[in-house]
């Protein structure tokens, strides 16, 4: 490698230096990944695309639209990861938010989607958008109980069917509406940012390694590091600070000032034997997050297993889960019990008690659901808010320092957004240029074969002790 490329250090690897990476390795740069653990992508988990962030009525539409184009450009640049099933959305019956409260922002993103199509048809990605959305009304889905569930589902209706057969449609109003929202699976994401940067003949990739210390000199940053009790210095030209929930740490270590919070959350893993003949759109039962309605969300993998999400304080969120910085630090201090969760293990009785009232808060709504029971150990984490509003569901990368990127993402589809404001920002201190960029290359890398991702994905979970069926995809995978 010639001395004048630029070099330029990712603390993480998580989806948002995993995925700065990607991108950037299309130009002439040099990048070395720092990743304290094995693999990448082994942060806090993420499920669900959010395309319209429909899951969401109380944030703006603006931050909604911003949602909806982050996800197509992240659902093109990880086909292998998208799961392509749609989302219903119900409100139980006590909400006092109405279906009808909900429809002028469904059109608004339904337009949104249409022009985008019409700038480039590769946006293509949640099909037609004349079906972006459709409402059931409560015959309708009546209509459909009487049906027998389909393998596959091809058509909107016949993906309803599940949930007209089991819904107790008492306890929700109607119309109920069904999104293009699809699914993402975090560990064939892993696998392909594995494949893909392990191979990759200017990138670096240093898993296992943990960045201890980092210091300035003139236009160089300095990082010392340790992989398995080897310390190693190295000077860089740029940093990127994407080190999650921790990257507060980091800016102490840079010495700049910052706002942000930090949440730790959890889903729970569950299997229901009755049920894995057949596919499931996702559900979302809405409802006040942090009250014991706090919203549900019932999440289909393969093979009879569900990931489930209550937006109560004994779910999902937890009692002092939510944590701001000091002046004194950058850094959030989480409690001890969640440290101890993200760096050590759950215990079986945690797992088994919220698991079960996982289970319980979804029966109410799907009352042959407490049949279902703990799958595996939760998927979980901590993360990131920058500022002091934790509605905020869209944010990218800062920059308070000279050759310095500090990413902040609070969903993943904006790490697309966030790299290319990086790369500008490249481009302006001269350390690269417009013209290098290379999509192209990129493409030819988007040619990784399912079955590879597919494999990697299962050594992914194995390491993490979760069922290889996570691994999958529910729907069956596109043939390259
Ligand atoms: C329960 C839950 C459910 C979620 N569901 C969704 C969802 O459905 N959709 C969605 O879009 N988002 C979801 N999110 C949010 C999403 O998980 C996060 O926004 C995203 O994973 C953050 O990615 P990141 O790369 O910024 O951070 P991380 O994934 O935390 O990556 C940071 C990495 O930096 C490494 N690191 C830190 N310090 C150092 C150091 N000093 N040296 C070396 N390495 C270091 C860490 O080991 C880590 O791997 C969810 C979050 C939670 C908690």
């Amino acid at each position: 490698m010639s001395n004048k490329q630029t070099k330029i250090a990712i603390v993480g690897g998580g989806i948002a230096g995993s995925t700065a990476a990607l991108l950037l390795s299309q130009t002439d740069v040099e990048i070395t990944l720092f990743e304290k653990a094995p693999s990448l992508v082994s942060g806090p988990p993420f499920c669900h695309l959010h395309a319209g962030g429909n899951l969401y009525p109380e944030i703006s539409d603006e931050q909604c639209l911003t949602l909806l184009k982050q996800s197509i450009d992240f659902a093109r640049l990880y086909p292998h990861g998208v799961d392509h099933r749609p989302t219903v959305i119900a409100l139980p019956e006590y909400c006092s938010r109405r279906t009808k409260h909900l429809l002028p922002r469904l059109q608004k993103l339904q337009a949104y989607y249409k022009a985008l199509i019409e700038e480039d048809m590769k946006n293509k990605v949640f099909g037609d958008p004349s079906v972006y959305f459709k409402l059931y009304e409560r015959a309708q889905i009546e209509a459909l109980k009487d049906k027998e569930p389909v393998t596959i589902p091809k058509t909107l209706d016949e993906w309803m069917i599940p949930f007209a057969k089991e819904t107790d449609l008492e306890k929700i109003q109607f119309p109920v509406i069904l999104v293009q929202e699809y699914g993402l699976n975090l560990f064939r994401i892993g696998a392909r940012l594995m494949l893909s940067l392990d191979a990759h003949p200017s990138v670096n990739l240093r898993l296992s390694t943990t960045v201890t210390q980092i210091e300035k000199e003139e236009a160089q940053w300095i990082l010392h590091s340790n992989t398995q009790n080897r310390d190693r210095t190295e000077n860089f030209d740029y940093l990127i600070n994407a080190a999650g929930y921790q990257t507060g740490k980091i800016d102490d270590m840079v010495n700049v000032s910052c706002q942000r919070m930090v949440e730790f959350k959890a889903a729970y893993v569950s299997q229901w034997a009755h049920e894995s003949t057949h596919l499931w759109p996702e559900i979302i039962f809405q409802g006040e997050r942090g009250t014991p309605r706090g919203m549900g969300q019932f999440t289909p993998y393969p093979h009879g297993y569900f990931q489930l999400h209550g937006m109560t304080k004994n779910i999902t969120l937890y009692e002092g889960g939510l944590v701001a910085n000091t002046a004194l630090s950058c850094q959030p201090k989480l409690p001890q019990n969640f440290i101890e969760k993200i760096e050590n293990s759950w215990s079986w009785e945690e797992t088994v008690e919220r698991t079960e009232k996982a289970i319980e808060h979804l029966a109410r709504f799907i009352p042959s659901f407490t049949t279902a029971k703990v799958g595996a150990k939760p998927l979980f984490g901590a993360q990131q808010i920058p500022g002091t509003d934790p509605t905020l569901r869209v944010a990218e990368v800062a920059f308070p320092r000279s050759r310095y990127a500090r990413c902040e993402i609070v969903k993943v589809s904006s790490t697309i957004d966030m790299s290319h404001a990086i790369l500008d920002d490249l481009i302006r201190q001269g350390l690269t240029k417009a013209s290098v960029y290379n999509t192209m290359a990129l493409e030819t890398m988007q040619k990784i074969k399912e079955e590879n991702i597919t494999k990697q994905a299962e050594v992914l979970c194995q390491m993490r002790e979760y069922p290889k069926a996570l691994a999958h995809r529910c729907v069956p995978e596109i043939s390259n």
